[in-house]
């Protein structure tokens, strides 16, 4: 079984609330054992993981919780070693089996600057083709989608597997379309120059130019909370030079839509997603939304009429526009 370590885990919460202030699943229930410090709490009380299965399964991993604690309680990482202690659906060990076979096909990447798209981009083809042009990068056949579902659903990460993987992208520059996996890469390989999608993306002039002041920019919350103290100041420039609007308030940043995505993960009516999407759009009327994920342009177009664009497709626009 893979083992992660924290600084500090949950004997050291002090009930400060801070947590509650940034989680999107305190915010859904306004029910204090659905926040990381309910969590903790009931750790610290005795409770086991199968009286906390609900709760787990209510977590978006999102991270928005971790740099908030002061007790540097890594606490999303706290939260999927307690999944891991949670048996898994039969569905969704099938599930895991399959990414484990499709990835030992995989054969080394070649030298080079890589893209791992992940899951979601991998999904749309003509957009994955558009973003691997627009970085310039090749796309790594092992993108360790296999990695970030077991990430995801609390599945056991199988020691050989992990190294296979690491070996083959590690020393690289890496651009990492799924957060959670990015996050995990910030452990497993520290030095290594990772970026995610969206700042890749939002750094090149050609997309750049072409976010309005008219947009409510998604910024996706895992990739951001990986990284967090280093891209405040990527989107606040961001912000400040477009002008655009962004899900930067407290627990309407977060919106990882991907573990809905897994039926068997016993989300009952604890989390929906399109509530949340919805919730990131109240109060607010952009001529267009941008987004930085494609998981989150599906879900948003599942509930607002509004245009909803991924990142690759401004440029995309950007040439429509110079051949008309
Ligand atoms: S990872 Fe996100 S949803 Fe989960 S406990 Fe932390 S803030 Fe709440
Ligand atoms: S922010 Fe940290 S210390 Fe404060 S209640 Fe939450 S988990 Fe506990």
């Amino acid at each position: 079984m893979y083992a992660t370590t924290h600084p500090r885990d949950y004997p050291a919460c002090s009930g400060c609330s801070l947590c509650r202030l940034v989680c999107p699943m305190w915010r859904h229930r306004r029910d204090p054992r659905f926040s990381p410090e309910g969590i903790a709490k009931a750790r610290q009380n005795g409770a086991g993981v199968t009286e906390l299965a609900d709760v787990l399964d209510a977590c978006t991993l999102c991270g928005a919780c971790d740099p908030v604690c002061p007790e540097d309680i890594a606490l999303s990482d706290m939260i999927m070693d307690l999944r891991r202690e949670l048996e898994l659906p039969p569905d969704l060990a099938v599930l895991q089996v399959g990414y484990e076979q499709a990835a030992a096909r995989a054969t080394p990447a070649p030298a080079g600057a890589l893209l791992l798209p992940g899951t979601a981009l991998r999904a749309d083809p003509p957009l994955l083709a558009q973003v691997a042009v627009l970085l310039g990068l090749r796309s790594a056949e092992d993108d360790g989608a296999d990695l970030a579902v077991a990430l995801e659903i609390g599945g056991d990460i199988e020691l050989q597997r992990k190294r296979r993987f690491l070996a083959a992208i590690d020393g690289r520059s890496l651009v990492v379309g799924d957060g959670l996996l990015l996050r995990a890469l910030r452990r497993w390989l520290p030095g290594a120059r990772l970026q995610g999608l969206g700042e890749a993306l939002g750094n090149l002039p050609a997309i750049r130019r072409r976010i309005t002041s008219a947009d409510f920019y998604v910024v996706e919350a895992r990739a951001f909370h990986a990284d967090h103290a280093r891209l405040v100041a990527h989107y606040d420039a961001l912000r400040k030079d477009r002008g655009c609007t962004m899900n930067l308030d407290l627990q309407r940043i977060a919106m990882p839509p991907r573990a809905s995505a897994y039926p068997g993960l016993r989300m009952g009516p604890a989390r929906d997603d399109l509530e949340q999407a919805r919730w990131l759009l109240q109060g607010r009327r952009p001529a267009r939304i941008v987004v930085e994920d494609a998981a989150e342009r599906e879900l948003l177009r599942r509930v607002t009429d509004v245009p909803v664009l991924h990142l690759a497709e401004l440029a995309a626009l950007n040439e429509e526009l110079h051949h008309a």
